[in-house]
């Protein structure tokens, strides 16, 4: 069994018929798929994919690409409706929020305040954080440092040094790890992805974005989080067995997912 803790399912559903992307991610023994939150008109899309489907769990929260239409309000609605939503275990976290300054720095304190508020509310309820990072690690971890969040979570699609790893690892969080992996040119992230302590590592696709070596052009699909697993054993050095193990235990702790 495997879980992928990291899938835009809804994005997907503008490109596939996903109930047959769940029957075959089901089919390929993944267990569960979290869907994150980006904006506020997500929010009610993934909480109806969740609700219809067993193995469907969301977050919710804002991306730090897709602020256009976040106001002074913004915040409050989401504590609102996290609020509402507190004995739904559907909801398993908080995000994806973070910093992407990939096009440059201009709203870098509008991201920098709304991460803040993100992980107050994760604090709040206790529940853990997934995070985006895009040419920022520098800066998310030193806001992390001054703000840490106390649930866990999860720094998702990481690819970086083991350094900057072992920073977010230091911080109680998770490593995820993604596609990039089956790219033998990924030379920085496979090696430290190899290092890691298997006990911090997450899979996911990140689907539909992302896809496999060998995949490019097509949509990435959680049923893929296989592949990405396959691609981690022939990294690690621990047997087929105590990866697939671990990692199952890893998403499961890390989400709150009962059995
Ligand atoms: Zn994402």
């Amino acid at each position: 069994m495997v879980i992928d803790s990291h899938c835009h399912l809804d994005l997907l559903a503008k490109k596939k018929d996903i109930n047959q992307v769940l029957l075959e991610a089901a089919k390929a023994q993944v267990a569960a798929i979290v869907v994150p939150g980006i904006n506020e008109q997500n929010w009610l899309t993934i909480n109806k994919l969740a609700s219809e489907h067993a193995m469907v769990y969301f977050a919710l929260g804002f991306h730090p690409l897709f602020l256009k239409e976040v106001d002074n309000e913004s915040i409050i609605r989401l504590e609102q409706r996290v609020a509402e939503l507190k004995n739904n275990r559907k909801l398993v976290a908080i995000g994806e929020c973070g910093l992407d300054f990939y096009q440059g720095r201009e709203n870098e304190l509008l991201q920098k305040s709304l991460l803040i508020e993100q992980i107050r509310i994760a604090n709040q309820y206790q529940l853990p954080i997934i995070l985006h990072c895009r040419k920022a690690h520098q800066d998310l971890i030193a806001l992390l440092k001054q703000n840490p969040p106390l649930y866990s979570g999860v720094i998702h699609g990481f690819s970086g040094s083991y350094q900057q790893a072992m920073d977010y690892v230091n911080l109680g969080l998770k490593i995820g790890v993604g596609g990039v992996i089956t790219y033998e040119r990924a030379q920085k992230t496979r090696s430290t992805i190899t290092n890691l302590p298997l006990e911090s590592l997450l899979l996911e696709t990140d689907a539909p974005d992302m896809p496999l070596y060998g995949y490019q052009g097509q949509p990435n699909e959680p049923k893929m989080v296989n592949l990405v697993l396959s691609s981690l054993n022939m990294l690690r050095s621990e047997n087929e067995q105590t990866v697939t193990s671990q990692l199952l235990k890893n998403s499961k702790l890390t989400f709150n997912f009962c059995d």
